[in-house]
């Protein structure tokens, strides 16, 4: 097997220590690549890379139609190519090769979407109120930056970030997961086939203590765009204020899937199971906190665990599998710890609760579906991201009192709402603090709109417009046609 290398300054090469890793199958935990291992020194040759490509090379002023073409060029790659990525993916990740056949579709969208708002904003005329004076406001890029990316979807994570980045004139140094960096080495031979220039896109491959550290702390770097776990956002934050750099997060949610009782009950409860058990519940964006209104909640629960009863778990290879393995053993213990927290807080397991019997499962990180009820909002397991595929059950008899519940976290991600009154539908995503909220709907996503957090759930936005002005600076310009003196000294 042959080592994946990093892409640094338009060359792919092996890290400076020669050190590698092995990538594990998290279905059967057989070595499906083994990749370099790229450490402070790496990430700092790349960073001189991307710095040096953006202060002395010609992306940044390259006409933005033409990067828009380029950006272009690389979703029709994606989208040739999407077989082979989203196998990939499945093989990484554990999940279904037709989930990741979505993503693919999805990531391809992402590109064409900001390839095609790369040359729509051509800067502002502003009013001046001086005499004889042009004002007008433009976008620039932010320089360079440092793109560190998770392991649940890791490419789709990476190109919320590349293709804006791209698109705006900017350099970059991306970091993905330790674990799963396969699909981003490819897109990153995409990139490099579709005519990026050399130094405009860097990959380091390597431990978040190493490299991501390193890209969030270097003077060099402008701003870092992180989508991870709350404490490492945290992390990054206090490196990052070295140079005051920008810094976009994306930190998860805890997010609450509210039910009324006079909502469509049926579409109410398949979206409930698609809210959590896509990807075994390792989504930011999950709708963990199922709070019920109590007249419908022993209905909603019975036929809720029927349902889950018969998920089928297996390789994301076999057409029949519903939900794949965790990412990995220690992913697998953390979920299995805050199952045991939840019991020992008093919640009930209603189904689940373990891992699988089933010897067909046995090398795999599999954990099954698991309801809990009982719960109260004060419990670790209704607080906290356990990242796995749990629901917790909340009752609540009053609206307000369903707005209390839903709005009692940390977190202010996205929510959903379900209920056939229109006014009581709006009134609720008015009153839910939340960056996202769906109405008689779970885990939509487009390109066109923003995506990110209130609360501790990060700063600042992905996709839509704001997530292309995320990587912008916008300076002010004025002109004085007809300069005087003024004689004040
Ligand atoms: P992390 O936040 O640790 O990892 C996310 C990325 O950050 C990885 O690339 C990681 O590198 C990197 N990283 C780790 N430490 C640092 C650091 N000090 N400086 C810069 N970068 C760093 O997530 P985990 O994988 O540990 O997952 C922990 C929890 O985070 C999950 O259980 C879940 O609750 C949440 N999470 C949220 C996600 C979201 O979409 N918002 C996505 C994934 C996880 P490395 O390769 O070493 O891991």
């Amino acid at each position: 097997m042959t080592t994946k290398k990093m892409f640094i300054d338009g060359k792919w090469i092996d890290a400076i220590s020669g050190q590698t890793r092995d990538i594990i199958n998290p279905f059967n935990q057989e070595v499906i690549a083994t990749v370099a291992e790229g450490n402070e020194i790496d990430t700092k040759a790349a960073i001189a890379a991307a710095r040096k490509a953006f202060d002395q090379g010609d992306w940044a002023t390259t006409p933005a139609t033409k990067r828009g073409a380029i950006v272009c060029t690389i979703a029709e790659f994606i989208e040739r190519d999407k077989e082979e990525l989203a196998e990939l993916e499945s093989l990484d990740t554990g999940k279904t090769v037709e989930e990741s056949r979505v993503d693919m579709d999805d990531i391809a969208g992402v590109f064409r979407y900001y390839a095609e708002l790369a040359d729509k904003d051509g800067g502002e005329l502003i009013e001046s109120p001086i005499p004889n004076t042009v004002s007008k406001v433009v976008r620039e890029p932010v320089g360079v930056c440092g793109q560190i990316t998770p392991w649940n979807y890791p490419l789709l994570q990476a190109s919320w970030k590349l293709a804006p980045a791209l698109a705006t004139g900017n350099t970059l140094i991306m970091k993905p997961s330790e674990i799963t960096p396969l699909t981003t080495i490819k897109v990153f031979e995409l990139m490099e086939e579709a005519g990026v220039p050399a130094g405009v896109v860097n990959l380091v491959l390597g431990s978040g203590n190493t490299v991501g550290a390193e890209l969030s702390t270097h003077n060099d770097v402008d701003l870092v765009s992180f989508t991870g776990g709350i404490e490492t956002g945290k992390k990054i934050m206090q490196a990052a204020s070295g140079n005051v750099k920008k810094i976009a997060l994306e930190l998860g949610g805890k997010n609450p899937n509210v039910v009324f009782a006079d909502a469509d009950f049926d579409t109410a409860i398949d979206q409930a199971m698609n809210a959590v058990f896509f990807h075994a519940g390792q989504i930011c964006s999950a709708g963990t906190r199922l709070i019920i209104e109590e007249k419908i909640h022993d209905k909603f629960v019975d036929t809720l665990v029927e349902r889950v009863k018969n998920i089928k778990l297996g390789s994301g290879f076999d057409e029949k599998t519903q939900m794949g393995p965790l990412i990995s053993a220690e992913h697998l213990a953390k979920v299995e710890q805050y199952v045991e927290t939840g019991k020992k807080e008093g919640a009930k397991i209603a189904v689940g609760g373990k891992r699988p019997q089933d010897s067909a499962l046995k090398k795999g990180f599999f954990f099954l579906p698991t309801i809990f009820t009982n719960c109260t909002t004060d419990m670790t397991i209704v607080q906290e991201e356990a990242f796995g595929p749990i629901i917790t059950v909340e009752t609540f008899t009053t609206e307000e009192e369903a707005m209390k519940l839903a709005n009692d976290s940390i977190y202010g991600l996205a929510g959903g709402v379900w209920t056939s009154d229109l006014l009581k539908a709006e009134r609720c995503a008015a009153a839910m603090r939340m960056g996202t909220v769906w109405i008689n709907d779970f885990n939509v996503y487009f390109p066109h709109a923003p995506w990110g957090g209130y609360k501790q759930s990060g700063i600042g936005r992905e996709l839509g417009k704001l997530g292309l002005e995320e990587y912008t600076e916008t300076k002010h310009i004025l002109h004085n046609l007809k300069p005087e003196p003024i004689n004040w000294f």
